[in-house]
């Protein structure tokens, strides 16, 4: 791992998202060495059939550290669904060069972004829930499968805490499609996290300082304010459950 000493995101500093989150309760060392079991269970089950799936957001950017931190043989792959935030984009470099290790970048198809785009224009997204949904099966639900192809489980950063759809998130569960979605930190809170963050100096976006706690599409992410849910920020615009359909049970 290279050295942390340059990274301006290792510290707490005024307002970042260390100073304002970090807590560290008292379970957080075992919460890590439980988290790090998990991956280490899955890694022997699942042997190349394993994949972390990265939204390159602050808790899959801890269970990247924990992978990297202890040589566990995983492969790490994120969706660049061609409208992230160029912050989140700019983690790609950074994750190469702290941990030596090659992130797979899974893309939609341009001939299906570019004839949905000419059907239906860049903002199609804020029209109706099925244009959203159609552009997120194109540009996420598409190149996941394609992620997964070959593969029998995938590590996600789910955590329980994150909104009411997720409050059941297993260790270990059916994804519903045929394989294993392993989540080793469903049971962390998110003062643990940014602690972890802290304590690891784990690169993290940017926008996370910017009151924005769930990174997506830059289109349909939005920072919160105080009071309002985790996930508010994302397809704000909805009455939905806030979900894009990645970790749907039904195919
Ligand atoms: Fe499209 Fe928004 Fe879904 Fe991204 S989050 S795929 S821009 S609808």
């Amino acid at each position: 791992m290279s050295d942390v000493s340059t990274l301006p995101w290792a510290k707490a500093d005024a307002g970042n998202a260390i100073a304002l989150y970090a807590r560290p309760g008292l379970d957080l060392r075992v919460k890590i060495d439980q988290a790090v079991q998990r991956l280490r269970e899955a890694s022997i089950a699942h042997g190349q059939g394993l994949v972390q799936s990265s939204s390159l957001g602050v808790e899959d950017m801890v269970v990247t550290d924990l992978i990297a931190r202890h040589k566990l043989p995983i492969d790490i792959a994120t969706l660049d669904t061609g409208k992230l935030h160029v912050e989140t984009l700019g983690l790609l470099p950074i994750i190469e060069a702290r941990y030596g290790r090659t992130v797979q970048v899974f893309q939609p198809r341009p001939e299906q972004v570019i004839a949905f785009v000419r059907r239906e224009g860049d903002d199609a997204m804020f029209r109706s829930i099925e244009l959203r949904k159609a552009c997120c099966g194109l540009r996420k639900l598409e190149p996941l499968a394609r992620m997964l192809q070959g593969r029998s489980a995938w590590i996600t950063g789910l955590r329980r805490e994150q909104s009411g759809a997720r409050a059941e998130v297993a260790f270990d569960e059916d994804d519903g499609k045929g394989l294993r979605k392993i989540s080793p930190i469903a049971d962390w809170s998110w003062a643990e996290v940014w602690s972890y963050v802290e304590q690891h100096a784990v690169p993290y976006n940017p926008l996370h300082d910017q009151f924005m706690p769930s990174i997506g599409c830059a289109p349909c992410t939005r920072a919160i304010a105080v009071g309002e849910d985790f996930r508010a920020g994302r397809w704000w615009w909805e009455e939905s459950n806030k979900e894009c359909g990645l970790h749907a049970k039904t195919p």
